[in-house]
């Protein structure tokens, strides 16, 4: 038990090994010591003494016997004892066999006979070396079952008066130390063996555990895969369906190939067919209304460089050769990690044609009287400033026309508001053809037109109105096969002259105006 590896020495493990390799083949090799011993009987019976030989053979059956009961214990109840307990046993029976055994040797007709002992020594060592497989797991079993043997031995052939007796004893001493030897280097070998499979078990159930570890590891990362596959799909589906539902064109372009991938909407956009796109962004580029090109481009180029989403109306061609307008919105999604060159762009279009033609409309609203098409009050202002700081900064001339129409409320009396209307549009008409294209000429107030003349003195518009006055009642307004027929009253202000401001400016013409009426109508009259 000495030979055991330190390692295995405190393990309760090893002492299980040992026993259960003790009594692996105890039904055997017991069994056949059982068979043997009751045959023995058999072949000792014919001798004088064959009281001796039976309890010699009734010996060796108890022995054979109990050895047996232990493995019978065992085999059922191996809990009932502890290991110690199932190893001591078997040492111990091990021992009384010894004794049973190398009693054999004082049986009488035995006795004085060197060549029967040396028959049963070799017997003695036959049986001894093919139980040594087993006997030599445990050193204490070895030595408790072949001490009694050789002692008994020694003990009777030292008696035996033969000179032979000596050289007996050699071979058998020499036989019993390469017995012993033998024991020893295998109950190394086989100690070592347990070593090595206990270091495999613990090694076979580390890697189980890791394998069980690394499988549930597995397990969760997959179904962590598996939701976020599902949450992918969802989000790309819903994707999909903003997409769809907000009627926008997708498109997705390699920035270092070129290549332009578009969706069904975005061809739809335009009137296209997959077939009438090359895939490129030249092709892109050449639906591009020529105006709004270098805009794009350079806020398209702004937003990769600077890594910020873009938004942009400009105006495509449709396939039908009119222009929409479209806004598109993207931004830089992949660079290259090296570089830091652009790789990949996404998008969307967005058809918002209507809606810049709302715009227009509302724009011109805002701008236009609704009746004359004229410029409105708001504009007038606006243009009237914008005009006025420009002749301030060169120091130039700028002058304004209040026209107002005479007896205009007798017209609308006379044949009703709709006439009345008619006149006040073409009249509006006949202004905006007369003035030069540098004037401004707005719908001031019901029959009341204002004309801004930039870069125009006193004395110039002074021509320019009374020119303006005689064509105006020379004029014959025409509607529904009738001919009408009306005067104006016009008043004069000059910047710097006769005021600074608009509000200046204007009232000044309006008092002038207002003479103009005192003064009998159709008439000019200047600010002073
Ligand atoms: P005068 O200026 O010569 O003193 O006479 P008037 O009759 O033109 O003067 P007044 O300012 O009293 O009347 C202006 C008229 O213009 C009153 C209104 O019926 C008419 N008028 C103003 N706006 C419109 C319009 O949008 N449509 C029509 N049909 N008539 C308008
Ligand atoms: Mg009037
Ligand atoms: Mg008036």
């Amino acid at each position: 038990m000495s030979d055991i590896p330190e390692a295995l020495l405190d393990s309760k493990k090893t002492f299980e090994k040992i026993a259960d390799i003790l009594y692996l083949q105890a039904p055997i090799s017991n069994g056949t010591i059982f068979f043997i011993a009751i045959l023995f009987l058999f072949v000792f019976a014919n001798y004088s003494d064959s009281v001796l030989h039976f309890v010699w053979s009734s010996a060796m059956i108890i022995a054979a016997m109990y050895r047996l009961f232990l493995w019978y214990q065992r085999k059922n109840t191996p809990d009932k004892q502890t290991v110690y307990y199932w190893i001591n046993h078997y040492i111990f029976a091990s021992v009384i066999v010894g004794f049973v055994w190398g009693s054999v040797f004082f049986l009488p007709y035995v006795n004085h006979d060197i060549v029967l002992y040396g028959i049963l020594l070799m017997v003695f060592f036959g049986v001894t070396a093919s139980a040594i497989s087993i006997l030599s797991i445990s050193l204490s079993a070895f030595f408790g079952y072949t001490l009694p043997i050789m002692g008994c031995f020694f003990i009777a052939i030292y008696s035996l008066n033969n000179p032979a007796y000596f050289y007996l004893i050699i071979a058998a001493i020499a036989y019993y130390l390469m017995l012993s030897l033998f024991a020893r280097n295998n109950n190394k070998q086989i100690l070592h063996s347990i070593s090595l499979q206990f270091e495999n078990e613990a090694l076979i159930k580390q890697l189980q555990q890791e394998v069980t570890q690394r499988e549930s590891l597995i397990k969760a990362r997959t179904k962590q895969l598996e939701q976020s596959h599902q949450q992918l799909l969802d989000s790309e589906s819903r994707l999909q369906n903003v997409i769809i539902g907000a009627e926008l064109g997708y498109w997705d372009w390699n920035y270092q190939a070129g290549d332009y991938e578009v969706n069904n909407r975005w061809l739809e956009i335009l009137g296209l067919s997959r077939d009438d796109i090359h895939n490129n962004i030249s092709d892109w580029d050449s639906r591009i209304h020529p105006e709004d090109k270098q805009r794009i481009i350079a806020i398209i180029e702004d937003a990769i460089k600077n890594h910020k989403p873009f938004v942009a109306d400009f105006r495509m061609k449709h396939k039908g050769g009119n222009w929409l307008w479209i806004q598109g919105a993207g931004s830089l999604i992949e660079s290259d990690s090296s570089t830091h060159e652009p790789v990949r762009l996404c998008g969307t279009h967005q058809d918002i044609s209507c809606r810049k033609n709302m715009e227009k409309e509302l724009e011109y609203i805002a701008k236009h009287d609704y009746l004359t098409g004229l410029y409105n009050r708001i504009e007038l202002e606006r243009n009237f400033e914008k005009e006025l700081s420009r002749t301030r900064r060169y120091q130039r001339s700028l002058s304004v026309f209040m026209i107002d129409i005479d007896h205009f409320k007798q017209v609308n009396d006379t044949y009703g508001h709709l006439i009345g209307d008619q006149i006040l549009k073409k009249y509006a008409d006949f202004l905006q053809e007369i003035i030069r294209t540098t004037d401004f000429v707005a719908r001031y107030g019901g029959e009341e037109f204002v004309v801004i003349l930039p870069e125009t003195s006193l004395k110039e518009a002074e021509e320019l109105a009374e020119r303006l006055r005689i064509k105006t009642s020379e004029l014959n307004i025409v509607f529904k096969e009738r001919t009408f027929n009306i005067t104006i009253s016009l008043g004069i202000a000059t910047y710097p002259e006769h005021g600074q401001s608009y509000d200046a400016i204007i009232e000044c013409a309006d008092s002038a105006m207002y003479r103009a009426k005192q003064g009998g109508r159709n008439c000019v009259c200047t600010a002073q």
